[in-house]
């Protein structure tokens, strides 16, 4: 179980949930995963996901790779 801070340990900001947008170039192709929960430090911008979403993007990556798809673009909202 990751641990979620509810301070953010580099700045000491407050840490809201909110929705960030996740990318990643698998070589092949791009991700991109909008209205991702998490949970962003109002102060500098650092963002945690929890296992269960990081489990989620796990996911709709390896799909991404195995069907080698050029642009894979979804919502988790
Ligand atoms: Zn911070």
């Amino acid at each position: 179980m990751q641990h979620i801070p509810s301070q953010c340990p580099i700045c000491s900001g407050e840490v809201t949930m909110g929705k960030t947008t996740f990318s990643l170039d698998l070589q092949t192709g791009v991700v991109i995963v909008r209205n991702v929960p998490a949970l962003i430090c109002e102060q500098c911008g650092e963002e945690w996901i929890e296992d269960s979403t990081a489990a989620h993007l796990e996911k709709i990556t390896d799909k991404a790779r195995s069907e080698k798809l050029q642009l894979e673009m979804v919502s988790m909202s």
